[in-house]
Parts: C-alpha cells; sequence; structure tokens
C-alpha cells in the first residue's frame, strides 16, 4: 500500500487502468453521408484518392506571368508586358503563354502554360492591354501547386479519428461523399431513488427532481452516443433488477445514478451482483467515492453517485474514457496545466480531489486558479460557477494560498 492509500478505496488511476483493460471497442461499423457524419469515429484509414489541389492555380487575383520576363525590373526600369488573355476560376484560359506577354487571372484560376509567377493586382500599372511592373517577383510568387496541400494517396485521418468541424470539409476537398465509421455505442440511463420525481411534477415533501438525468443526457449526446431513456426507478429490488436487466439486453452501457451508497434503500449493488460481476465500488476521489464499475451480461455498467456533483465528477472522469474506448474512438488528451491557487484550499490526503474552480491568466501572464468556495458535493450550482477542476492528488494535503496546482479547464463535453 502507498502512503495515503485508504484501505478499501482503489486509488484513481488504477480504478482507470481497470477499466481500460475490462472494455475494447463494441462498436461495429457502417457507412454514412459526410453530412451525417460530425461526432463519429473513422472505421478505417482515409487515404487521399487525388491531388489537394489537383492543378496549379494562383493564390491572388492579378497577373500570371514569367518571372524571367521580370528580371532586373524596378522603378527605374519598369516592364511592360501585353495582356493576351484571362484566367478565371472554373473558366480556365486554354492557351500557352508567350514571351513578353501576362494573363489577367483570379484567384483559384489554372495557372496558364508557360506562367510561372503570379503578381498581385496592387502590384501592377494597368493601361488598357499594358500591364507595367516595378519589382522583380520571386519565382512561384502566389502560385499554389498542386498536391502541395494533400498528395495523392496520403494518410489524411486515421482509422478512430473523431471527426470535428474541422474534419469535414477536408473530408469533402477530397470528393468522398460517404464513409466508414463506427456506430454510436448505446447507452441506457436510469435514475434511481423514491424520493426523485421528473420534471411537470409536483414535488411532495422531501421529494426532488430528478436534476442528474439532465446531466448525464447532456454529456452523452455531447460524446455522440446513442441515449436509452429508463426514466426513475424507485428503490424496490424488484424494479430495479427489471430496469437493469432490460437495460442491459437493449444497450452496450448502463448508467445509474443513485443508490450505490450504502444505505438501506441502495440495492444498486445488491441487484449488480446477482445480474454480473462488481468489478469495484469504492474509489479513493472526492467527490464520487460510491462509485460502481461493473460488467452485466451483454454490457458494461457505470453506477454514479446520487449526488449531482458526484454523479458528474464520475461520470466525467471514470466512465468516459472507458465509453470512448468502447466507441473505437481514440481518446483525446485531456489538458492539465499547472496554476497557483489564489486560495488556501482544504484537503485531506488519501483521495484525489476534485475541487472546482475558476482560473484566469493575470497582468503576469501567471496562470492563477480561485476555488468556487463551498465544495459540496451536492451544491451542484459550483459546477456552473466555474471552469475547471482542481485536480488534488491523493497523496497531499491542505493547499496553501500560492501554492502550484493541477487544472483540468473543462472540455466541451460539458462546456
Ligand atoms: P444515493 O446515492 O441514492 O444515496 O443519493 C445521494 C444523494 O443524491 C441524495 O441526496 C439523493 O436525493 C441525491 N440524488 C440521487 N439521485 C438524484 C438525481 N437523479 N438527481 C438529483 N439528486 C439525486
Ligand atoms: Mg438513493
Amino acid at each position: 500500500m502507498a502512503c495515503c492509500d485508504v484501505k478499501g478505496l482503489m486509488p484513481l488511476d488504477e480504478a482507470l487502468k481497470h477499466m481500460q483493460s475490462a472494455v475494447g471497442n463494441v462498436c461495429g461499423s457502417l457507412m454514412i453521408s459526410l453530412s451525417d457524419a460530425l461526432g463519429y469515429g473513422l472505421a478505417v484509414d482515409i487515404l487521399s484518392p487525388m491531388n489537394v489541389p489537383s492543378f496549379n492555380n494562383s493564390a491572388m487575383d492579378g497577373y500570371a506571368l514569367k518571372q524571367a520576363d521580370l528580371l532586373n525590373c524596378d522603378s527605374n526600369n519598369p516592364v511592360t508586358l501585353q495582356m493576351i488573355g484571362k484566367s478565371f476560376a472554373g473558366l480556365s484560359y486554354t492557351g500557352d503563354l508567350p514571351t513578353g506577354c501576362c494573363i489577367r487571372i483570379m484567384t483559384g484560376a489554372i495557372l496558364p502554360n508557360g506562367a510561372d509567377t503570379v503578381v498581385m493586382q496592387e502590384r501592377a500599372q494597368i493601361n488598357g492591354q499594358a500591364i507595367s511592373f516595378t519589382e522583380q517577383p520571386q519565382k512561384s510568387d502566389n502560385v499554389r501547386f498542386a498536391g502541395e496541400n494533400i498528395k495523392t494517396g496520403q494518410l489524411v485521418l486515421k482509422k478512430g479519428h473523431k471527426l470535428t468541424a474541422r474534419d469535414l470539409p477536408l473530408i469533402a476537398s477530397l470528393g468522398i461523399i460517404e464513409i466508414l465509421v463506427y456506430r454510436q455505442l448505446k447507452v441506457a440511463v436510469i435514475s434511481s431513488g423514491n424520493e426523485l420525481k421528473s420534471l411537470g411534477e409536483t414535488l411532495s415533501e422531501g421529494e426532488i427532481y430528478d436534476s442528474n438525468r439532465y446531466c448525464i443526457m447532456a454529456l452523452l449526446s455531447r460524446l455522440n452516443v446513442e441515449v436509452i431513456d429508463f426514466g426513475i426507478i424507485k428503490d424496490e429490488r424488484r424494479l430495479i433488477l427489471d430496469a437493469i436487466n432490460s437495460a442491459d439486453q437493449q444497450a452496450d452501457v448502463v448508467i445509474t445514478s443513485g443508490g450505490v451508497s450504502v444505505g438501506e434503500a441502495d440495492f444498486i449493488k445488491e441487484v449488480l451482483t446477482n445480474l454480473g460481476e462488481i468489478i469495484f465500488w469504492k474509489l479513493a476521489i472526492k467527490p464520487g467515492k460510491p462509485f460502481a464499475f461493473g460488467k452485466l451480461p451483454n454490457s458494461v455498467f457505470f453506477g454514479l453517485p446520487g449526488n449531482p456533483v458526484s454523479a458528474l465528477v464520475t461520470l466525467y472522469q471514470l466512465a468516459v474514457p472507458a465509453m470512448i474506448k468502447m466507441s473505437g474512438v481514440n481518446k483525446p488528451d485531456t489538458l492539465r496545466l499547472n496554476a497557483k491557487s489564489a486560495d488556501l484550499l482544504k484537503k485531506n490526503p488519501g483521495r484525489t480531489d476534485f475541487q472546482r474552480g475558476n482560473y484566469y491568466v493575470d497582468l503576469q501572464g501567471q496562470l492563477i486558479v480561485e476555488s468556487i468556495g463551498a465544495q459540496g458535493s451536492g451544491i451542484f450550482s459550483s459546477m456552473s460557477r466555474s471552469n475547471c477542476f482542481i485536480v488534488l492528488e491523493q497523496n497531499r494535503g491542505n493547499i496553501e494560498k500560492g501554492e502550484m496546482v493541477v487544472i483540468e479547464p473543462y472540455s466541451y463535453l460539458i462546456n
């Protein structure tokens, strides 16, 4: 046991490793139209079927010419060339360019045969068909060469890459209409608790609205998975058993929130043990200690704690990396930065803390993080008032004001 391990609680790193080795890609592939492909993971490498651009063309509106015609040209020795034609994007000049002549050319138009350079129109004096120049250009100025962006056969995007808005135009530029991607992971979401009511219902004494489902489903929609909403299930053994059984038959992943503590009405763990296998259910993290990870006959199970902050932290830090792997998608790097703490942060050694904070860069260029104050796992407003997790390592105690800490800015999943 390492210095600050707490008996019965699995350290975060170990839990993450267990989860990564316990799950694999479960998603088969399908062809979809490029216009529907945002957020999907590529099931194949994309190799370019063509050169991009596919022809030499102009990067400017100006004049296509032979650079040799403007050798030693300057304001004392201007050179005048005869404009003999025009080349537009999509409507090119078809002839050759003879010495002593130039072609009026627009951005994206094919560079005429015999031309090697484009001079932008602002650098030319126009007198009818006589175009004068007072500067010697570099050879190839303002020319975009065939294949300079992408060459035929080049690996453009790798299998497992999750498609972003930046990738779709790249694929479109290759003329590819349909691509092979991994299908969406199917994720069943269950809220458990006798005290929970759905929005639109009236609360009786002691009841609360089921808010966790909104957080879980919102994050899952950003993850591009198919959500199967099981609503609220009462704390009754039979109902929980039926719901988890049915979820297991329909989904690749079953996510519950609530009912994994050790209270008397917390049946999830018991049901899970009967139906499948619990791999671990107590973690050395704060918030989120009662997080359960297990396997059901057909699916993987994540039992999130009921407290809203704990549910979000465990979903984000633990379940998401496992679901990404199950989707066949390469895990994006997590952005972690070193920041100076503007506050005293209370912490007991023994668990990794995910406190909530706000980071900014001060006038000296130093990255600073301020705590949002109360860190209770039920205070969900702390999530809306913060922009990062302050990740405090398991073995650390209180953090003094001015000490360096690691922060993790919230990613697109929850921003
Ligand atoms: P549990 O994990 O069931 O012991 O619940 C811990 C705390 O989280 C209790 O205060 C619950 O009322 C609350 N809680 C459980 N599920 C939800 C939910 N879906 N939305 C909001 N709060 C919840
Ligand atoms: Mg409960």
